[in-house]
């Protein structure tokens, strides 16, 4: 990941790479020199279970995890699509909606499939991104970042990762968030409001000022 020598050590602790190459984008520019750390760059251990109710009850237990195990400041996100007329589903189901193997693309087929019959003004949904933060000296920090759209009604797009294929952010309603360019869906985005939320308090307590 970022290179760099006397840079400040982060822990990103993510299985899922277009999600980290996200994190990391975002992150990057708001917390100057920090050095983003992933799962390959450390002693590999092992990942908890996300068996928690809500998206910030998993993202806690993935960033206190990372930090037992390595010692390094630990950020870590749960996040999910929660669609209205699936009373909130798949939300922190999202990433095996389908079951496993976890395979985006029979999520997506599975979900357009429920909603086939559903006309476009009950299509609505929201993406939920959780970030937490667990640094060595005890700080323990959580923020919440939402996207608000619709569930189109076939895949388009071949940017960004997950439901993006499906999902049409309310700021650009012509577009699913896989058709947007990077700058733009981390503008809109659940992650990139999360993260621009934290970011402040993530470079304090990096400096020591938490
Ligand atoms: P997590 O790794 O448990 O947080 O799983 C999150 C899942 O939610 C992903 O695998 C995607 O299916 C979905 N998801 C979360 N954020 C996004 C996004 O920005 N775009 C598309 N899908 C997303």
């Amino acid at each position: 990941m970022t290179p760099a020598t006397d840079a400040v050590p982060i822990f990103l602790a993510s299985r899922n790479g277009k999600k980290l190459a996200e994190m990391e984008r975002i992150l990057a520019p708001l917390v100057p020199g920090v050095r983003v750390l992933g799962l390959e760059d450390v002693v590999a251990y092992e990942e908890p279970v996300e068996d928690q109710p809500d998206f910030a009850g998993n993202a806690l237990l993935k960033a206190r995890a990372g930090l037992t195990a390595t010692g390094l400041p630990t950020l870590a996100d749960d996040s999910g699509l929660c669609v209205d007329a699936l009373n909130g589903m798949p939300g922190v189901l999202s990433a095996r909606w389908s079951g496993r193997p976890k395979s985006d693309h029979r999520n997506n087929e599975l979900l357009l499939e429920q909603l086939a019959d559903v006309p476009d003004e009950r299509r609505g949904a929201h993406f939920t991104c959780v970030v937490a933060f667990c640094h060595p000296d005890g700080t323990e920090l959580v923020v919440e970042g939402r996207m608000d759209g619709r569930i189109v009604h076939e895949t388009r797009g071949s940017g960004g990762f997950g439901y993006d294929v499906v999902f049409a952010a309310v700021e650009h309603p012509e577009r699913t968030t896989a058709e947007l360019d990077p700058d733009t869906k981390d503008a809109t985005s659940h992650r990139g409001r999360a993260l621009r939320a934290i970011a402040p308090q993530v470079a304090a307590a990096l400096r020591g000022r938490s």
